[in-house]
């Protein structure tokens, strides 16, 4: 903030500039100008003139005689003035021995009145007005920012249909949010369909949903598709150093958008300007009275005009209620993470931008991916493309992608890291510790891939578990499952080495926050039945949960915790005691081969 420039001191810079090229132009030019036209001459020369005839016209003011000559080789009539002579008495006899001589004012009145005032003033300030625009035009687009004069202005970028270049077929799944959007759409191109009916569209739609979804996509397809003019600005947009100017710019934005109805305005990132007004003093003023002017606006004009507003953002809990109540945003789009044939979709928008080889299993990547955001999985993509350019392959194979899901999720690998046999060995039991207690527990997902090869993220090795179709729900027993499986790393550690590493830090960490959320959020404790302890703050952003309950139970809370974890570790020792031979085995094959597969994996593990 401290570093913004007030854009006051260009317009008082500017002002200054023009009175000094005025004071400028009246000092030097005009003077010049009117001495061009009445030149000032020596009694004598007035007198020879008067002899050669010269003389048409002649005033006699007080103190100088004014006069126009006619026979001279320019072609129009020249001004003379002259200062009055002693000899001035005999003037006069002097004059009747010329009777052509006419008498009478020699300068027209206008001369030093109004075309004089219309010279000096006038014309230099439309002058400098335009010359100003000019350089402030120019200006401007050379710092590519908006115009530093229009205050007020919305500077919303209006996009019409060729512009965007987006349409609903770039964005892969998300149907519901489609099929949302595009009614509204529809009521833009034919309105009266819906005034036939009686129906009344909503004046504003929010897309809410977490970041890298296609929020911001799903927008710009829609002013792909509108065909109408398309106001896009985000909410940090409108918040300005000076108190005023956003809700300057919300009038300008929707003065704008009246003037073109029908026509879309969609306003990214909403919480920038629509954050909860609250009762405390040396709050954001110039926030609030933004949001109150949206307010105010989005009540003022009438949905059949055809102004729709959409807005996005991902932490709609910390919006305004007012801003939400119906007949403002009174329509609400859940823009979510994809399901599994949404990431498929996703991947395959993507994937077709890039060269492939031959077919690509886009469904074993996208089971992969699970959670994954469109973002991400265009990510996915592009870093398979990045690997294939790297090992001079002309297209992106299978291999790329799944590589560049691990790359995603665990970072590049570090080929050239330095790590004792020992460590290699502990790392290796660690992997299949985990491996083992998910493959011999009824609900975990199965084994994808082992490997031991470490990676920027700082992970020496990780076990990945794929499952098979997609899943939205998970139970009690899958719950404690992946716990146990957690544990299992740790649980290789001490059986083999009697000794424990940091290693474990990560599946602590992951266990920990499973099991707390299983008593405080799932209902799934015998103590505390279908209690909230807990309520989650942003859930498209961190997903910070904060406890809401005393501190005894808390208390109780972590004794919960810790009793869940403690019981899916000693389950996880259980386990690997039983299968130690195939522990050993599988340990020395996967040091041997640094990376195994599932297949390989659940061969040697079924060989009983
Ligand atoms: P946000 O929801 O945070 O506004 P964006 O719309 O900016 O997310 O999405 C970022 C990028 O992710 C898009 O430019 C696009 O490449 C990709 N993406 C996200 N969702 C999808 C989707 N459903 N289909 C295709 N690409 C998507
Ligand atoms: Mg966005
Ligand atoms: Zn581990």
């Amino acid at each position: 903030m401290d570093n913004v420039k007030p854009p006051k001191k260009p317009l008082i810079f500017y002002y200054i500039l023009a009175m000094v090229a005025i004071l400028l132009l009246n000092m030097l030019v005009m003077p010049m100008v009117s001495r061009a036209s009445v030149q000032e001459v020596p009694y004598s020369q007035f007198l020879q003139q008067l002899q050669e005839g010269a003389v048409g016209q002649i005033e006699i003011q007080e103190d100088r005689i004014v006069y126009v000559t006619l026979k001279t080789e320019e072609k129009r009539p020249m001004f003379f003035v002259t200062g009055m002579m002693e000899d001035s008495n005999r003037l006069a006899q002097r004059l009747e021995q010329y009777p052509d001589i006419t008498y009478g004012k020699v300068i027209p009145q206008r001369e030093n009145t109004f075309l004089n005032a219309l010279l000096s003033w006038v014309f230099p300030i439309v002058l400098m007005v335009v010359l100003g625009q000019v350089i402030m035009r120019s200006l401007s687009k050379k710092m590519g920012g908006p115009n530093a004069m229009s205050f007020g202005k919305s500077n919303a970028k209006v996009y019409v249909a060729a512009q965007s270049g987006k349409t609903f077929q770039d964005v892969a799944g998300q149907d519901e949010a489609k099929d949302a959007l595009k009614e509204i759409v529809d009521f833009l191109h034919n309105p009266q369909k819906y005034k036939d009916i009686g129906a009344r569209l909503p004046k504003g739609a929010l897309l809410v949903g977490p970041p890298g979804t296609g929020k911001t996509l799903l927008a710009q397809a829609v002013a792909g598709e509108a065909n109408v003019p398309f106001f896009s600005i985000s909410g940090s947009e409108f918040v300005e150093m000076f108190v005023g100017m956003g809700a300057a710019r919300v009038r300008d934005l929707f003065k704008q958008a009246s003037d073109k109805a029908p026509c879309i305005v969609f306003i990214d990132e909403i919480d920038a300007i629509g954050k909860k007004r609250d009762g405390n003093m040396g709050g954001n003023d110039e926030r609030e009275q933004t949001l109150n002017q949206l307010l105010t606006e989005m009540d003022g004009f009438d949905g059949g005009k055809g102004v729709v507003i959409l807005a996005a953002t991902n932490r709609p809990e910390s919006l305004d209620k007012a801003l939400l109540r119906p007949g403002r945003f009174d329509r609400r789009v859940p823009v979510e993470l994809p399901d599994l044939a949404g990431r498929v979709a996703i991947l395959k928008v993507h994937a077709a931008k890039v060269k492939t080889d031959g077919e690509i299993d886009f469904d074993a990547v996208a089971r992969a991916t699970s959670g994954a955001s469109g973002a991400e999985l265009a990510n996915i993509v592009n870093e398979g493309a990045l690997a294939a350019v790297r090992a001079g392959r002309p297209a992106v194979t299978q291999r790329d992608l799944e590589e560049s899901v691990e790359t995603v999720i665990a970072g590049y690998q570090r080929k050239g890291a330095v790590i004792s046999p020992r460590e290699k060995l502990i790392v290796s039991y660690h992997e299949i510790g985990h491996a083992l207690v998910a493959a011999m527990q009824k609900h975990s997902a199965p084994v994808h891939k082992i490997t031991i090869i470490p990676r920027t993220s700082g992970a020496l090795g990780y076990t990945m578990q794929v499952e098979e179709g997609e899943k939205v729900l998970m139970s009690r027993e899958e719950a404690l499952d992946k716990i146990a499986t957690l544990t299992g790393g740790r649980a290789a550690e001490e059986l083999i080495f009697d000794s424990i590493t940091t290693g474990a830090s990560n599946d602590i960490e992951q266990a920990t926050k499973i099991a707390r959320a299983m008593v405080t959020r799932y209902g799934m404790s015998d103590d505390f039945d279908m209690m909230a302890l807990e309520t989650v703050n942003n859930q498209y952003l961190s997903g910070d949960a904060a406890l809401i309950c005393s501190a005894e139970t808390a208390s109780r809370v972590d004794a919960e915790v810790l009793r869940t974890i403690r019981e899916a570790h000693e389950k996880a020792r259980g386990i690997l005691r039983e299968n130690m031979e195939k522990l050993h085995e599988l340990a020395k094959f996967l040091l041997e081969r640094e990376t195994i597969t599932g297949e390989e994996f659940m061969e040697i593990l079924g060989a009983r």
